[in-house]
Protein backbone atom coordinates (compact mmCIF):
# COMPACT_ATOMS: atom_id res chain seq x y z
CA UNK A 1 0.00 0.00 0.00
CA UNK A 2 1.34 3.39 -1.40
CA UNK A 3 1.84 5.99 2.22
CA UNK A 4 1.07 9.16 1.90
CA UNK A 5 3.01 12.11 3.35
CA UNK A 6 0.31 14.62 3.49
CA UNK A 7 3.17 17.35 2.69
CA UNK A 8 3.35 17.84 -1.11
CA UNK A 9 0.86 20.86 -1.13
CA UNK A 10 0.75 24.12 -0.03
CA UNK A 11 -0.18 24.77 3.44
CA UNK A 12 -3.63 27.07 3.91
CA UNK A 13 -2.64 31.02 5.85
CA UNK A 14 -3.02 29.85 9.58
CA UNK A 15 -6.40 30.79 11.33
CA UNK A 16 -6.38 32.30 14.25
CA UNK A 17 -7.09 29.67 16.94
CA UNK A 18 -9.42 32.08 18.94
CA UNK A 19 -11.21 31.86 15.74
CA UNK A 20 -12.01 36.32 15.87
CA UNK A 21 -13.77 36.42 12.49
CA UNK A 22 -13.56 32.73 11.16
CA UNK A 23 -16.18 31.43 8.79
CA UNK A 24 -16.45 28.34 10.60
CA UNK A 25 -17.38 29.93 13.55
CA UNK A 26 -21.24 28.97 14.90
CA UNK A 27 -23.13 31.96 14.06
CA UNK A 28 -24.37 33.57 17.34
CA UNK A 29 -27.74 32.92 16.94
CA UNK A 30 -27.60 29.01 17.16
CA UNK A 31 -25.94 29.48 20.60
CA UNK A 32 -28.85 29.22 23.68
CA UNK A 33 -29.15 30.47 26.64
CA UNK A 34 -27.64 33.05 29.40
CA UNK A 35 -25.12 33.20 31.76
CA UNK A 36 -22.06 31.66 30.93
CA UNK A 37 -23.90 30.05 27.29
CA UNK A 38 -24.18 33.41 26.54
CA UNK A 39 -21.85 34.92 24.26
CA UNK A 40 -21.19 37.99 22.27
CA UNK A 41 -20.02 37.97 18.68
CA UNK A 42 -16.67 39.04 19.56
CA UNK A 43 -16.48 35.74 21.72
CA UNK A 44 -18.05 33.28 18.85
CA UNK A 45 -15.37 31.93 17.45
CA UNK A 46 -13.16 31.07 20.70
CA UNK A 47 -16.92 29.41 21.89
CA UNK A 48 -17.99 27.29 19.01
CA UNK A 49 -20.07 27.32 20.92
CA UNK A 50 -21.54 27.75 24.21
CA UNK A 51 -18.45 27.85 26.11
CA UNK A 52 -16.32 30.14 28.13
CA UNK A 53 -14.85 30.53 31.39
CA UNK A 54 -14.50 27.16 33.72
CA UNK A 55 -12.47 25.16 31.47
CA UNK A 56 -11.39 21.83 32.85
CA UNK A 57 -7.41 21.28 33.49
CA UNK A 58 -5.67 18.90 31.07
CA UNK A 59 -6.38 14.72 32.67
CA UNK A 60 -2.77 13.70 34.04
CA UNK A 61 -3.70 10.24 34.28
CA UNK A 62 -2.34 8.08 31.08
CA UNK A 63 -4.34 4.80 30.43
CA UNK A 64 -2.74 1.81 29.97
CA UNK A 65 -4.63 0.73 26.47
CA UNK A 66 -4.65 2.95 23.40
CA UNK A 67 -7.24 5.76 24.06
CA UNK A 68 -10.50 5.67 22.47
CA UNK A 69 -12.18 7.50 19.64
CA UNK A 70 -15.07 9.29 19.84
CA UNK A 71 -18.81 8.20 20.06
CA UNK A 72 -21.63 9.79 17.87
CA UNK A 73 -25.50 9.50 18.37
CA UNK A 74 -28.38 10.60 16.02
CA UNK A 75 -31.77 11.05 16.46
CA UNK A 76 -34.88 11.97 14.07
CA UNK A 77 -38.20 11.48 16.70
CA UNK A 78 -40.76 14.18 16.63
CA UNK A 79 -42.47 14.16 19.59
CA UNK A 80 -39.31 12.39 21.58
CA UNK A 81 -37.59 14.47 24.07
CA UNK A 82 -34.32 14.77 21.50
CA UNK A 83 -32.20 16.14 23.31
CA UNK A 84 -32.15 14.46 26.34
CA UNK A 85 -32.36 11.20 24.67
CA UNK A 86 -28.97 12.03 23.05
CA UNK A 87 -27.57 13.07 26.58
CA UNK A 88 -27.97 9.77 27.58
CA UNK A 89 -26.55 7.92 24.41
CA UNK A 90 -23.70 9.99 24.95
CA UNK A 91 -23.35 8.96 28.36
CA UNK A 92 -23.61 5.15 27.47
CA UNK A 93 -20.63 6.10 25.45
CA UNK A 94 -18.28 8.17 27.67
CA UNK A 95 -15.31 5.35 27.56
CA UNK A 96 -15.40 6.04 23.75
CA UNK A 97 -13.90 10.19 24.79
CA UNK A 98 -13.71 11.78 27.91
CA UNK A 99 -12.34 15.27 26.49
CA UNK A 100 -15.70 17.43 25.52
CA UNK A 101 -18.94 16.59 24.38
CA UNK A 102 -21.71 18.51 22.73
CA UNK A 103 -25.54 18.33 21.25
CA UNK A 104 -27.50 20.06 18.47
CA UNK A 105 -30.73 20.47 17.74
CA UNK A 106 -33.30 21.29 14.53
CA UNK A 107 -36.47 22.35 15.17
CA UNK A 108 -37.48 21.82 11.83
CA UNK A 109 -36.03 25.74 10.92
CA UNK A 110 -33.38 26.43 13.69
CA UNK A 111 -30.29 25.03 14.60
CA UNK A 112 -29.29 25.03 18.38
CA UNK A 113 -25.92 23.69 19.70
CA UNK A 114 -24.40 23.55 22.95
CA UNK A 115 -20.82 21.85 23.76
CA UNK A 116 -17.38 22.51 25.76
CA UNK A 117 -15.15 20.60 27.40
CA UNK A 118 -15.46 18.12 30.02
CA UNK A 119 -17.58 14.51 31.01
CA UNK A 120 -20.87 14.38 29.46
CA UNK A 121 -22.22 15.19 32.91
CA UNK A 122 -19.98 18.40 33.61
CA UNK A 123 -21.07 19.76 29.65
CA UNK A 124 -25.17 19.11 30.67
CA UNK A 125 -27.29 20.21 33.12
CA UNK A 126 -30.87 20.59 33.54
CA UNK A 127 -30.68 23.84 32.90
CA UNK A 128 -28.65 23.47 29.01
CA UNK A 129 -31.10 20.39 28.29
CA UNK A 130 -33.99 22.56 29.35
CA UNK A 131 -32.95 25.23 26.97
CA UNK A 132 -32.17 22.57 24.24
CA UNK A 133 -35.50 21.14 24.45
CA UNK A 134 -36.36 24.82 23.77
CA UNK A 135 -38.75 23.90 27.10
CA UNK A 136 -41.75 26.67 27.16
CA UNK A 137 -41.58 27.50 23.10
CA UNK A 138 -44.46 26.34 20.78
CA UNK A 139 -41.46 24.74 18.80
CA UNK A 140 -40.17 21.94 19.60
CA UNK A 141 -36.70 19.94 18.23
CA UNK A 142 -37.19 17.14 16.22
CA UNK A 143 -33.58 15.94 16.03
CA UNK A 144 -30.67 15.55 17.25
CA UNK A 145 -27.20 14.51 16.66
CA UNK A 146 -24.41 14.57 20.19
CA UNK A 147 -20.53 13.98 19.79
CA UNK A 148 -18.15 12.78 22.74
CA UNK A 149 -14.32 13.32 21.73
CA UNK A 150 -10.98 12.21 22.60
CA UNK A 151 -8.99 13.92 20.41
CA UNK A 152 -7.43 12.06 17.74
CA UNK A 153 -6.45 15.07 15.39
CA UNK A 154 -6.23 18.66 16.56
CA UNK A 155 -5.70 19.68 20.71
CA UNK A 156 -7.87 19.26 23.54
CA UNK A 157 -9.27 22.89 22.88
CA UNK A 158 -12.22 24.71 22.64
CA UNK A 159 -12.75 25.51 18.90
CA UNK A 160 -12.14 21.78 18.24
CA UNK A 161 -15.02 20.85 20.36
CA UNK A 162 -17.78 19.11 18.09
CA UNK A 163 -20.22 19.13 16.55
CA UNK A 164 -18.89 21.35 13.87
CA UNK A 165 -20.70 24.30 11.81
CA UNK A 166 -20.80 24.85 8.53
CA UNK A 167 -23.07 26.03 5.81
CA UNK A 168 -23.80 25.57 2.27
CA UNK A 169 -26.45 26.59 -0.68
CA UNK A 170 -28.34 23.76 0.53
CA UNK A 171 -28.48 25.09 4.04
CA UNK A 172 -26.60 24.81 7.31
CA UNK A 173 -25.44 21.70 9.15
CA UNK A 174 -23.46 20.63 11.96
CA UNK A 175 -21.42 17.35 12.10
CA UNK A 176 -19.79 14.69 14.57
CA UNK A 177 -17.35 12.59 13.52
CA UNK A 178 -15.65 9.29 14.75
CA UNK A 179 -12.36 8.51 12.93
CA UNK A 180 -9.56 10.17 11.62
CA UNK A 181 -9.05 11.62 7.37
CA UNK A 182 -5.93 10.29 6.14
CA UNK A 183 -5.72 13.12 4.32
CA UNK A 184 -7.09 15.95 5.71
CA UNK A 185 -4.07 18.45 5.21
CA UNK A 186 -4.33 17.76 1.74
CA UNK A 187 -8.23 18.28 1.32
CA UNK A 188 -8.17 21.31 3.89
CA UNK A 189 -5.24 22.75 1.40
CA UNK A 190 -7.68 22.49 -1.40
CA UNK A 191 -10.66 24.05 0.26
CA UNK A 192 -8.55 26.79 1.32
CA UNK A 193 -7.71 27.47 -2.25
CA UNK A 194 -11.18 27.40 -3.14
CA UNK A 195 -11.50 30.22 -0.67
CA UNK A 196 -13.09 28.17 2.23
CA UNK A 197 -11.96 29.42 5.34
CA UNK A 198 -11.44 27.30 8.63
CA UNK A 199 -12.06 28.06 12.23
CA UNK A 200 -10.46 25.05 14.04
CA UNK A 201 -7.73 22.56 13.67
CA UNK A 202 -9.83 19.16 13.52
CA UNK A 203 -10.23 17.38 10.47
CA UNK A 204 -14.13 17.03 11.01
CA UNK A 205 -14.68 20.76 10.14
CA UNK A 206 -12.73 19.57 6.58
CA UNK A 207 -14.92 16.65 6.37
CA UNK A 208 -18.25 18.99 7.37
CA UNK A 209 -17.08 21.66 4.82
CA UNK A 210 -16.15 18.84 2.03
CA UNK A 211 -19.91 17.85 2.10
CA UNK A 212 -20.74 21.62 2.20
CA UNK A 213 -19.16 22.34 -0.69
CA UNK A 214 -19.48 19.35 -2.38
CA UNK A 215 -21.85 19.29 -5.40
CA UNK A 216 -25.06 17.17 -5.66
CA UNK A 217 -28.72 18.20 -4.89
CA UNK A 218 -29.15 16.30 -1.58
CA UNK A 219 -27.29 15.30 1.04
CA UNK A 220 -26.59 11.92 0.42
CA UNK A 221 -25.14 12.46 -2.83
CA UNK A 222 -22.72 15.15 -1.22
CA UNK A 223 -21.91 12.67 1.09
CA UNK A 224 -20.89 10.26 -1.63
CA UNK A 225 -18.60 13.14 -3.75
CA UNK A 226 -16.99 13.46 0.06
CA UNK A 227 -16.64 9.36 0.11
CA UNK A 228 -14.81 9.65 -3.38
CA UNK A 229 -12.71 12.51 -1.69
CA UNK A 230 -11.97 11.64 1.68
CA UNK A 231 -9.24 8.79 2.57
CA UNK A 232 -9.43 7.20 6.56
CA UNK A 233 -11.76 6.39 9.08
CA UNK A 234 -15.35 8.64 9.25
CA UNK A 235 -18.42 7.23 10.73
CA UNK A 236 -20.49 10.76 11.99
CA UNK A 237 -23.91 12.21 12.29
CA UNK A 238 -25.00 15.28 10.35
CA UNK A 239 -28.02 17.40 11.55
CA UNK A 240 -29.43 19.67 9.35
CA UNK A 241 -32.72 21.50 9.50
CA UNK A 242 -35.24 18.90 8.21
CA UNK A 243 -32.73 15.34 8.57
CA UNK A 244 -30.12 13.57 10.65
CA UNK A 245 -27.77 12.18 7.85
CA UNK A 246 -25.71 9.07 9.17
CA UNK A 247 -23.10 7.58 7.57
CA UNK A 248 -19.66 5.22 7.47
CA UNK A 249 -17.11 5.51 4.86
CA UNK A 250 -16.92 2.61 2.27
CA UNK A 251 -14.13 0.83 4.25
CA UNK A 252 -16.11 0.91 7.50
CA UNK A 253 -13.38 1.24 10.55
CA UNK A 254 -16.02 2.35 12.81
CA UNK A 255 -19.32 1.08 14.19
CA UNK A 256 -22.43 2.22 13.98
CA UNK A 257 -25.94 0.79 15.12
CA UNK A 258 -29.40 1.96 13.83
CA UNK A 259 -32.28 1.34 16.47
CA UNK A 260 -36.20 1.86 16.68
CA UNK A 261 -37.80 4.21 19.22
CA UNK A 262 -41.09 3.10 20.14
CA UNK A 263 -44.32 4.56 19.05
CA UNK A 264 -46.61 5.88 22.31
CA UNK A 265 -48.07 8.48 24.06
CA UNK A 266 -49.67 9.85 20.48
CA UNK A 267 -46.45 10.05 19.05
CA UNK A 268 -44.91 8.17 16.12
CA UNK A 269 -42.09 5.83 16.36
CA UNK A 270 -38.72 7.62 15.77
CA UNK A 271 -35.14 6.82 14.43
CA UNK A 272 -31.95 7.12 15.99
CA UNK A 273 -27.93 5.64 15.60
CA UNK A 274 -25.58 5.35 17.89
CA UNK A 275 -21.37 4.10 17.60
CA UNK A 276 -22.54 1.23 19.66
CA UNK A 277 -25.63 -0.39 20.47
CA UNK A 278 -24.82 -0.58 24.04
CA UNK A 279 -25.96 3.25 23.37
CA UNK A 280 -29.06 1.86 21.61
CA UNK A 281 -30.42 0.19 24.65
CA UNK A 282 -29.48 3.14 27.19
CA UNK A 283 -31.78 5.66 24.97
CA UNK A 284 -35.05 2.95 24.86
CA UNK A 285 -34.31 2.12 21.07
CA UNK A 286 -34.78 -1.57 19.84
CA UNK A 287 -31.68 -2.08 17.73
CA UNK A 288 -32.62 -2.88 13.85
CA UNK A 289 -29.03 -3.49 12.10
CA UNK A 290 -25.49 -1.89 11.87
CA UNK A 291 -25.27 0.72 9.58
CA UNK A 292 -22.99 -0.99 6.69
CA UNK A 293 -19.70 0.63 4.79
CA UNK A 294 -20.18 2.79 2.82
CA UNK A 295 -23.99 3.71 3.75
CA UNK A 296 -25.55 6.94 3.56
CA UNK A 297 -28.54 7.28 5.83
CA UNK A 298 -31.03 10.06 5.52
CA UNK A 299 -33.60 10.07 8.01
CA UNK A 300 -36.66 12.71 8.12
CA UNK A 301 -40.22 13.07 8.00
CA UNK A 302 -40.48 10.36 4.75
CA UNK A 303 -38.65 7.95 6.72
CA UNK A 304 -35.20 6.26 6.38
CA UNK A 305 -33.69 6.86 3.11
CA UNK A 306 -30.45 4.09 2.33
CA UNK A 307 -28.11 5.40 -0.12
CA UNK A 308 -25.30 2.88 -0.85
CA UNK A 309 -21.71 3.81 -2.25
CA UNK A 310 -18.91 0.71 -3.29
CA UNK A 311 -15.93 2.07 -4.24
CA UNK A 312 -12.98 0.47 -5.81
CA UNK A 313 -10.36 -1.22 -4.17
CA UNK A 314 -12.34 -0.54 -0.78
CA UNK A 315 -13.83 -3.22 1.11
CA UNK A 316 -15.29 -3.44 5.04
CA UNK A 317 -12.53 -3.37 7.48
CA UNK A 318 -14.18 -2.62 10.71
CA UNK A 319 -11.65 -2.10 13.01
CA UNK A 320 -10.79 -5.26 15.05
CA UNK A 321 -9.70 -3.42 18.13
CA UNK A 322 -13.46 -2.43 18.72
CA UNK A 323 -13.60 -6.01 19.68
CA UNK A 324 -10.80 -6.31 21.88
CA UNK A 325 -10.94 -3.28 24.01
CA UNK A 326 -12.93 -0.47 22.40
CA UNK A 327 -16.56 -1.08 22.48
CA UNK A 328 -18.56 -2.01 25.54
CA UNK A 329 -18.66 -5.89 25.98
CA UNK A 330 -22.90 -4.90 26.26
CA UNK A 331 -22.37 -3.96 22.58
CA UNK A 332 -23.77 -5.76 19.49
CA UNK A 333 -21.47 -5.70 16.58
CA UNK A 334 -21.60 -6.99 13.24
CA UNK A 335 -23.63 -9.73 14.85
CA UNK A 336 -21.74 -10.35 17.83
CA UNK A 337 -22.22 -9.68 21.44
CA UNK A 338 -18.56 -8.43 22.29
CA UNK A 339 -18.76 -9.87 25.96
CA UNK A 340 -19.06 -13.49 24.09
CA UNK A 341 -16.45 -12.54 21.45
CA UNK A 342 -13.84 -11.96 24.89
CA UNK A 343 -14.86 -15.10 26.20
CA UNK A 344 -13.89 -16.95 23.11
CA UNK A 345 -10.73 -14.80 22.75
CA UNK A 346 -10.06 -15.74 26.75
CA UNK A 347 -10.66 -19.51 25.35
CA UNK A 348 -8.31 -19.11 22.43
CA UNK A 349 -5.34 -17.68 24.70
CA UNK A 350 -5.79 -20.37 27.19
CA UNK A 351 -5.73 -22.83 24.10
CA UNK A 352 -2.28 -21.18 22.71
CA UNK A 353 -0.51 -20.14 26.02
CA UNK A 354 -1.40 -22.49 28.56
CA UNK A 355 -0.24 -21.66 32.47
CA UNK A 356 1.11 -23.99 35.26
CA UNK A 357 -0.59 -21.67 37.25
CA UNK A 358 -3.32 -21.70 40.77
CA UNK A 359 -5.66 -18.80 39.50
CA UNK A 360 -6.93 -16.10 36.61
CA UNK A 361 -7.30 -12.93 37.31
CA UNK A 362 -8.22 -9.81 34.94
CA UNK A 363 -6.73 -6.53 34.71
CA UNK A 364 -10.22 -4.53 35.41
CA UNK A 365 -13.07 -3.90 33.72
CA UNK A 366 -12.02 -4.21 30.05
CA UNK A 367 -10.12 -7.97 30.49
CA UNK A 368 -12.91 -9.55 32.77
CA UNK A 369 -14.92 -11.66 30.29
CA UNK A 370 -11.62 -12.86 28.63
CA UNK A 371 -10.49 -13.84 31.67
CA UNK A 372 -13.64 -15.76 32.07
CA UNK A 373 -13.16 -17.21 29.48
CA UNK A 374 -8.93 -18.34 30.11
CA UNK A 375 -10.20 -20.13 33.47
CA UNK A 376 -12.48 -22.10 31.66
CA UNK A 377 -10.77 -23.02 29.25
CA UNK A 378 -7.84 -23.74 31.86
CA UNK A 379 -9.67 -25.28 34.35
CA UNK A 380 -8.47 -22.94 36.91
CA UNK A 381 -10.28 -20.72 39.33
CA UNK A 382 -11.39 -17.11 38.31
CA UNK A 383 -10.92 -14.98 41.19
CA UNK A 384 -10.45 -10.59 41.49
CA UNK A 385 -7.04 -10.14 42.29
CA UNK A 386 -7.52 -6.37 41.46
CA UNK A 387 -10.00 -3.92 42.85
CA UNK A 388 -10.44 -1.09 40.54
CA UNK A 389 -11.19 2.67 41.94
CA UNK A 390 -13.98 3.50 39.40
CA UNK A 391 -13.66 7.23 39.56
CA UNK A 392 -9.92 7.62 38.47
CA UNK A 393 -10.02 8.43 34.75
CA UNK A 394 -9.41 10.64 32.48
CA UNK A 395 -10.42 13.56 34.44
CA UNK A 396 -8.28 12.64 37.37
CA UNK A 397 -5.57 15.02 38.18
CA UNK A 398 -2.72 13.44 40.77
CA UNK A 399 -2.43 15.69 43.42
CA UNK A 400 0.86 14.15 44.79
CA UNK A 401 3.03 12.66 41.90
CA UNK A 402 3.17 11.71 38.69
CA UNK A 403 4.74 8.43 38.56
CA UNK A 404 3.24 5.43 36.68
CA UNK A 405 3.14 3.61 40.06
CA UNK A 406 0.93 6.45 41.95
CA UNK A 407 -1.49 6.59 39.01
CA UNK A 408 -1.23 2.44 38.93
CA UNK A 409 -1.45 2.69 42.57
CA UNK A 410 -4.07 4.92 42.84
CA UNK A 411 -6.47 3.05 40.12
CA UNK A 412 -6.00 -0.71 41.29
CA UNK A 413 -5.99 -2.35 44.73
CA UNK A 414 -4.98 -6.20 44.99
CA UNK A 415 -6.52 -8.47 47.21
CA UNK A 416 -3.64 -10.16 49.22
CA UNK A 417 -6.11 -12.26 50.44
CA UNK A 418 -6.40 -13.94 47.45
CA UNK A 419 -2.92 -13.39 45.94
CA UNK A 420 -0.53 -14.63 48.83
CA UNK A 421 1.54 -17.33 47.83
CA UNK A 422 -0.28 -18.08 44.83
CA UNK A 423 0.70 -18.73 40.92
CA UNK A 424 -1.54 -16.40 39.16
CA UNK A 425 -2.18 -15.98 35.47
CA UNK A 426 -2.91 -11.93 34.84
CA UNK A 427 -5.02 -11.35 31.83
CA UNK A 428 -5.30 -8.18 30.14
CA UNK A 429 -6.72 -6.63 26.67
CA UNK A 430 -2.99 -5.21 25.30
CA UNK A 431 0.34 -3.52 26.25
CA UNK A 432 0.82 -0.35 24.15
CA UNK A 433 4.08 1.28 26.09
CA UNK A 434 4.24 -1.17 28.59
CA UNK A 435 4.74 1.58 31.21
CA UNK A 436 1.20 0.23 33.15
CA UNK A 437 2.31 -3.23 33.18
CA UNK A 438 5.39 -3.18 34.80
CA UNK A 439 3.76 -1.34 37.95
CA UNK A 440 0.71 -3.68 37.93
CA UNK A 441 3.14 -6.82 37.64
CA UNK A 442 5.09 -5.47 40.48
CA UNK A 443 1.44 -4.66 42.80
CA UNK A 444 0.79 -8.30 42.57
CA UNK A 445 4.03 -9.35 43.39
CA UNK A 446 3.83 -6.95 46.94
CA UNK A 447 0.21 -8.05 47.64
CA UNK A 448 1.80 -12.19 47.75
CA UNK A 449 1.93 -13.79 44.80
CA UNK A 450 4.14 -16.17 44.17
CA UNK A 451 4.12 -15.88 40.24
CA UNK A 452 3.04 -13.83 37.73
CA UNK A 453 2.06 -15.07 34.47
CA UNK A 454 0.68 -12.30 31.88
CA UNK A 455 -1.42 -12.85 29.17
CA UNK A 456 -2.93 -10.33 26.57
CA UNK A 457 -6.05 -11.34 24.37
CA UNK A 458 -4.63 -9.52 21.78
CA UNK A 459 -1.58 -9.69 19.30
CA UNK A 460 1.71 -7.62 20.02
CA UNK A 461 0.98 -4.19 18.65
CA UNK A 462 3.75 -2.78 16.91
CA UNK A 463 2.57 -0.51 14.36
CA UNK A 464 0.12 2.62 15.11
CA UNK A 465 -3.13 3.61 14.03
CA UNK A 466 -4.06 6.24 11.52
CA UNK A 467 -7.68 5.68 11.75
CA UNK A 468 -8.83 7.39 15.07
CA UNK A 469 -7.49 5.61 17.69
CA UNK A 470 -4.35 7.06 19.72
CA UNK A 471 -1.61 4.44 19.85
CA UNK A 472 1.34 7.12 19.70
CA UNK A 473 4.22 6.59 17.29
CA UNK A 474 5.90 3.68 16.26
CA UNK A 475 9.29 4.46 18.25
CA UNK A 476 6.63 4.45 21.41
CA UNK A 477 5.16 0.76 21.07
CA UNK A 478 7.08 -1.39 23.05
CA UNK A 479 6.04 -4.41 20.59
CA UNK A 480 7.89 -2.56 18.23
CA UNK A 481 10.95 -1.72 19.47
CA UNK A 482 11.23 -4.81 22.00
CA UNK A 483 11.55 -8.80 21.36
CA UNK A 484 8.91 -10.89 23.46
CA UNK A 485 11.11 -11.86 26.44
CA UNK A 486 12.81 -8.22 26.56
CA UNK A 487 9.28 -7.46 26.90
CA UNK A 488 8.71 -10.16 29.45
CA UNK A 489 12.02 -9.03 31.07
CA UNK A 490 10.80 -5.40 31.00
CA UNK A 491 7.78 -5.89 32.93
CA UNK A 492 8.94 -8.30 35.52
CA UNK A 493 6.60 -11.19 34.50
CA UNK A 494 7.35 -15.33 34.83
CA UNK A 495 5.65 -16.02 31.56
CA UNK A 496 4.44 -13.95 28.42
CA UNK A 497 2.18 -14.96 26.40
CA UNK A 498 -0.01 -13.00 23.29
CA UNK A 499 -2.64 -14.00 21.61
CA UNK A 500 -2.20 -14.68 17.88
CA UNK A 501 -3.70 -12.75 15.02
CA UNK A 502 -5.54 -16.01 13.83
CA UNK A 503 -6.76 -16.65 17.08
CA UNK A 504 -7.99 -13.49 17.42
CA UNK A 505 -10.23 -13.13 14.09
CA UNK A 506 -11.27 -16.53 14.78
CA UNK A 507 -12.93 -15.29 18.08
CA UNK A 508 -14.16 -12.27 16.91
CA UNK A 509 -16.11 -15.14 14.30
CA UNK A 510 -16.68 -12.31 11.28
CA UNK A 511 -14.72 -13.49 8.46
CA UNK A 512 -16.36 -15.22 5.65
CA UNK A 513 -15.51 -17.68 3.26
CA UNK A 514 -12.01 -16.90 4.08
CA UNK A 515 -12.46 -13.07 2.83
CA UNK A 516 -11.06 -10.61 5.50
CA UNK A 517 -13.56 -8.17 6.71
CA UNK A 518 -11.40 -6.49 9.98
CA UNK A 519 -8.67 -3.70 10.10
CA UNK A 520 -6.00 -5.73 11.55
CA UNK A 521 -3.15 -2.62 10.60
CA UNK A 522 -1.88 -2.21 14.49
CA UNK A 523 -0.54 -5.59 14.42
CA UNK A 524 0.46 -6.30 11.25
CA UNK A 525 1.25 -2.85 9.37
CA UNK A 526 -1.26 -3.77 6.61
CA UNK A 527 -3.14 -0.50 6.21
CA UNK A 528 -6.38 -0.92 4.75
CA UNK A 529 -6.12 2.51 3.47
CA UNK A 530 -3.12 5.30 2.29
CA UNK A 531 -1.56 6.35 5.57
CA UNK A 532 0.48 9.45 6.32
CA UNK A 533 4.09 8.69 7.21
CA UNK A 534 3.74 9.35 10.94
CA UNK A 535 1.00 10.21 13.28
CA UNK A 536 0.64 13.82 14.02
CA UNK A 537 -2.13 14.22 15.37
CA UNK A 538 -1.58 18.38 15.78
CA UNK A 539 -0.82 18.99 11.93
CA UNK A 540 -3.60 20.61 11.19
CA UNK A 541 -2.40 23.47 13.97
CA UNK A 542 0.42 23.56 12.52
CA UNK A 543 -0.69 24.87 9.01
S1 LIG B 1 -4.89 0.06 13.14
FE1 LIG B 1 -5.67 -1.17 14.89
S2 LIG B 1 -6.79 0.30 16.18
FE2 LIG B 1 -6.51 1.26 14.16
S3 LIG B 1 -8.35 0.78 12.97
FE3 LIG B 1 -6.86 -0.81 12.49
S4 LIG B 1 -7.24 -2.46 14.00
FE4 LIG B 1 -8.27 -0.61 14.74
Amino acid sequence: MARWSGGARRQPPRRAQDGRGGCGAVPARYLRGAGPQRVGLAERGRVAAGIIGDVPQQPAYEPHGPREECGVVGIHAPGFPVARLTYVGLHALQHRGQESAGIAVSDGARLTLHKRLGLVSQVFDEETLSRLEHEGESERPQIAIGHTRYSTTGSNSLPNVQPVYASSDLGELMLGHNGNLTNATWLRDGLAEQGVEFATASDTEVLAKLIAHAPGRTWAQRVEHAFHRAVGAFTFTMLTERAMVAARDPVGFRPMALGRLPAGDGRAAGWAVASESAALDAMGATFVRDVEPGEVLTIDDEGVHSHRVSLPGRSERLCVFEFVYLARPDSVIGGRLLYEARMAMGRQLAREHPADADLVIPVPDSAIPAAIGYAEEAGLPYREGLIKNRYVGRTFIQPLQRSREAAVQMKYNPLPEVLAGKRVVMVDDSIVRGTTTAPTVEMLRRAGAREVHVRIHSPQMKFPCYMGVDTGRRSELIAATHSLEEIRVRIGADSLGYLSQEGLLAAVGREEDGERRHCTACFDGRYPVDVPLDVDKFALERG
